[in-house]
């Protein structure tokens, strides 16, 4: 019997999986900086201490890293007053995410999450999987938690929670996470992606690790990417009570952060407060911009992370495209609105101009 020749088989489920879109980098245009405001990294350049931490650690590449990645989830564990067991490091919290819908869905199982939302959830439930279950952001581009929380069923296994949301800024605030926390069956894992939570300025914003405390259901995902300017080296974590932490680990393939990437994340935690420093003009930066923005007529959601969102429905890609002619790169999502991160000065200089003459050229 001759078999078809249709090549190996790959999983049913796997049938129109998105592939993740990384954010445009900047074209080399002749003459003329460009800057990338299109994939939400820290423009601040390494600190010294960053770079001399990895170089120091450099002569140790043909040994495998420390499996339990124990020095940095030690010095978490007491930073946060967490126990070391209830840590996962991987390599950045989108790994993290994937392995963990893989050890919660069974084929034909549910994920909820808000949409639009951060791209990389679609993708890591159909990797798991799972079906998609999409829930509409409000009209201010917030999470819909009664939407939600009314979209569980009987097969959902994981809900996610993204605050501030990614792309479109807001965060939850943590009296309503809290009601909704308590109205998800306890047998169902609810993800809190903390992605920015050093930009967050909001007294009232959700808090994931006080409801990780209370909740065994509750997991954060927290990541090195962003306000520790360490997104090349891929170093996130989740906390989460046993047994979600321990299948977690399980799920992750060993030696996964390795000792360049843990020296690194250790150096940023010794310099912590020169880093939220930075992250501190970066959030001053977002204030300019964005009531700039406002005051030019534009509609801005709120937003308590490194980016902000312009609603331009079916304009977005000629938004997008009036940002790259003046030299920024934005990222955009066509049809829909683009995300527009906090870069260097100049960069948001650009970014106020360009906004400000497209409000001007369409009113209301
Ligand atoms: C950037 C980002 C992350 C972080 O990803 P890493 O894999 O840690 O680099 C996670 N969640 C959201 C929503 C993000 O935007």
């Amino acid at each position: 019997m001759t078999p078809p020749s249709t090549g190996p088989r790959l999983r049913e489920s796997l049938q129109g999986i998105p592939s993740y879109k990384p954010g445009r980098p900047a074209p080399v245009a002749t003459g003329r900086t460009m800057y990338k405001l299109s994939s939400n990294e820290n423009p601040f350049p390494p600190l010294p201490e960053l770079e001399e931490a990895v170089r120091a650690s450099v002569h140790v590449m043909n040994r495998y890293p420390d499996l339990a990645c124990g020095r940095l989830v030690g010095s978490l564990s007491e930073r946060l007053d967490v126990p070391v067991n209830h840590f996962a490091p991987g390599t950045g919290s989108v790994a993290l995410l994937y392995h963990l819908l893989q050890a919660v869905c069974e084929p034909g199982d549910e994920v909820v999450y808000a949409w639009r939302s951060f791209e990389a959830y679609p993708i890591a439930a159909q990797a798991a999987g799972a079906n998609r279950i999409q829930v509409p952001l409000t009209a201010d581009a917030r999470h819909d938690l009664d939407a939600m929380a009314a979209a569980i069923t009987d097969r959902t296994r994981a809900v996610i929670v993204c605050t501030p949301n990614n792309p479109t800024g807001p965060t939850v605030s943590h009296r309503e996470l809290a009601e909704f926390v308590d109205r998800v069956p306890s047998d169902v894992l609810i993800v809190i992606d903390e992605a920015y939570l050093q930009f967050i300025r909001d007294p009232q914003a959700a808090d994931g690790l006080a409801l990780y405390r209370e909740h065994p259901n509750v997991c954060v995902l927290r990541t090195f990417s962003k306000a520790y300017c360490l997104a090349n080296f891929r170093v996130g974590f989740a906390i989460a009570h046993d047994p979600v932490a321990e299948a977690l680990r399980a799920c992750t393939p060993p030696f996964a952060v390795s000792t360049l990437a843990e020296e690194a994340a250790l150096a940023a935690l010794a310099c912590e407060n020169r880093l939220l420093e930075q992250v501190e003009v970066l959030v001053k930066e977002r204030f300019r911009v964005v009531d700039g923005l406002r005051a030019a007529g534009l509609r801005i959601p709120a937003t308590e992370a490194n980016f902000f969102w312009v609603p331009a429905g079916a304009e977005t890609d000629d938004f997008a495209q009036a940002c790259e002619d003046a030299g920024v790169v934005v990222r955009a999502f066509p049809g829909d609105g683009c995300r527009v991160s906090i870069g260097e000065p100049a960069a948001n200089d650009i970014v106020l101009e360009v906004g400000t003459r497209w409000a001007a050229s369409h009113p209301g």
